[in-house]
């Protein structure tokens, strides 16, 4: 198999070492960075490995990277593989097929911090909200920055080895969770908010199915191959049981006629749309499954899932803040 770098034995012997060590530790409790890996750290820097330019990191074709990289194979050219900690770091800032994924999702975590701060110091008290909306959006919005890291982590570390790649996997998959979990809260908290006993009763389901879908993630083959469209079914079923709470509250609120149901219907169904959109780009591989390698560096499907979730966010976010300005200028009914 080649390797990225030149004559860079002490990297070999690393990444025997660590699928020895994760064939024969398989159950042993999880080192985030695969840190163990990286205890002769200082050894393999004085090989000058740590000391190289971007210009020197040599990028993969599909083929030639190992097994635990090859999840698209019309992403054809421009993967790294086994670096270290630190060159992942660096290739940051060079040209590769995650370059994209990453700053993507990187960008998305400072949108929505700025948007904490916005919120909190300038949007909210103009509005006179109370300190319990203040509470909502920040959780909400802490949920989607959470989930942005925990995917830009995830497209950083993945090249650093199969356990690193497993395991940042695993904490992309939690970040989509609370991802997820963050899109719910507001939008029930106010859709209910005058009726507690179906918000609570929402509130709580929801992080009922949540909790489970974290706990399966502790299944020792939830992250394999073979457990992808189980993975995924469970993801869109969480998903779509938002679609209960929302017929519910139709129904609540005197049908499809009333008013506030024409004004938050057509976001809630602009919001299912987006979140299909991205998720058809992500399951079909569309564009680069009809033009394979055309689209490495700039405009694969992962790329667009990436880029539709913020904008979703986003939207969903601006969504829950009209449904907040609703609520603070309508009382609830006696
Ligand atoms: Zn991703």
């Amino acid at each position: 198999m080649a390797l990225p770098f030149g004559s860079y034995d002490s990297v070999k012997n690393r990444q025997n070492r660590s699928l020895l060590a994760s064939t024969q530790f398989e159950d042993d409790s999880y080192h985030i960075m695969d840190i163990e890996i990286d205890k002769k750290g200082l050894e393999t820097c004085q090989t000058g490995l740590c000391n190289l330019d971007g210009q020197e990191l040599v990028l993969l074709k599909y083929h030639e990277v190992p097994e635990f990289l090859r999840g698209n194979p019309y992403v054809v050219h421009g993967y790294r593989s086994l670096l270290p900690f630190n060159m992942c770091m660096k290739s940051l800032l060079f040209w590769t097929n995650e370059t994209m994924n990453i700053w993507t999702h990187f960008m998305g975590f400072f949108v929505f911090l700025l948007l904490v701060l916005y919120d909190n110091i300038i949007a909210l008290p103009s509005m006179n909200g109370s300190l319990s909306d203040h509470i909502i959006l920040t959780i909400g919005l802490s949920c989607f920055m959470f989930c942005m890291l925990c995917s830009t982590g995830f497209h950083i570390f993945c090249c650093h080895s199969e356990r690193a790649s497993r395991r940042w996997l695993a904490f992309d998959m939690t970040g989509v969770t609370f991802g997820i979990i963050g899109c719910y809260l507001p939008a029930v908290h106010y859709a209910f908010y005058c009726l507690s006993i179906w918000r609570d009763l929402y509130m709580i389901s929801i992080t009922v199915l949540s909790a489970c879908i974290l706990i399966f993630n502790l299944h020792p083959h939830f992250f394999s191959h073979k457990w992808f469209y189980t993975r995924m079914a469970l993801y869109v079923g969480l998903t779509a049981y938002g679609i209960i709470p929302t017929v519910h509250w139709i129904y609540l609120n005197g049908g499809i006629s009333s008013h506030i149901v024409q004004m938050f219907i057509p976001k809630v169904t602009m919001m299912y749309m987006l979140g299909s959109l991205a998720f058809s780009f992500y399951i079909t591989k569309f564009p680069e499954r009809i033009f394979p390698g055309k689209f490495d560096f700039i405009g694969s499907s992962h790329q667009l899932w990436h880029i539709l979730i913020v904008i979703a966010f986003c939207y969903w976010h601006k969504a829950g803040k009209e449904i907040l300005m609703y609520r603070i200028a309508h009382e609830c009914p006696a």
